[in-house]
């Protein structure tokens, strides 16, 4: 093997809809890549404003709430390892509301632009709310339209897909992603979300207390690609 060949960069765009989508969701998995040298570019389309959770007690409004959150976000892609951040500023709980062919072209664009190997986005169906519904569905065809070479997975939440059957989908559908060497990063994301996680107590407890509460796995659902052979375990080698 020749020892100055360079691997070639892989890369990620994941295209969410809120601050913190991305550590509740799949944080282990982002910080992972990260540490593997994958650039990732996150998109929010929202800075997250309506949130219900204000602090605790409470020391945020709907006015001061966006920008908050916005510094809680470039807190928690740091401690991710998340490179490029990029909000759409489309207003929090009216993504299903947005032109949905604009939305489409926008993410079209970025898709172009970044040209990644993972694609990560929500299941129009099964994102449980539905700004992750909306940006899950506009980032599918933004996917489809551009034809591009590159692997969509959703993201899921918790262990829901250790039963895939439940959900339709089989177990080779699902990518699932040992995430255990990666817990402190997402540890450190939950906490920078502070105003969203400051009322969970588990996530202040001593660090092992709360680390103890991961699962040691994140599990996305295929987006794009065909049957496979059997289950796999990493999302750039599908
Ligand atoms: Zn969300």
């Amino acid at each position: 093997m020749n020892s100055i060949e360079k691997a070639p960069l892989r890369k990620l765009l994941a295209v969410f809809a809120h601050p913190d989508d991305e550590s509740f969701i799949c944080g282990g998995t982002l910080a992972k890549y990260a540490g593997e040298g994958v650039d990732i570019t996150l998109v929010s389309a929202t800075r997250g404003e309506m949130g219900r959770r204000m602090g605790n007690p409470p020391y945020l409004n709907r006015e001061t709430m966006a920008a908050a959150r916005e510094i809680e976000l470039q807190q928690a892609c740091a401690s991710l390892g998340i490179g490029r951040l990029i909000f759409f500023d489309i207003r929090d709980k009216t993504v299903e509301f947005a032109d949905e062919a604009e939305l489409t072209a926008r993410i079209a664009g970025l898709i172009q632009e970044v040209d990644p190997d993972v694609v990560l986005t929500f299941h129009e169906k099964l994102g449980g709310h539905p700004d992750h519904c909306a940006i899950g569905k506009a980032t599918t065809a933004a996917f489809q339209q551009t034809g591009h070479r590159g692997n969509l997975y959703f993201i899921t939440f918790g262990d829901a897909m250790e039963r895939p059957e439940r959900y339709g989908y089989t177990r080779k559908d699902v990518v699932k992603i040992d995430v255990h060497a990666h817990l402190e990063a997402k540890l450190a994301a939950f906490r920078a979300h502070r105003c969203q996680t400051e009322i969970d107590e588990w996530v202040w407890q001593p660090d092992q207390e709360a680390l103890a509460r991961f699962g040691a796995h994140e599990y996305f659902l295929k987006g794009n690609t065909g049957e496979r052979a059997q289950a796999l375990h990493d999302l750039f080698n599908a």
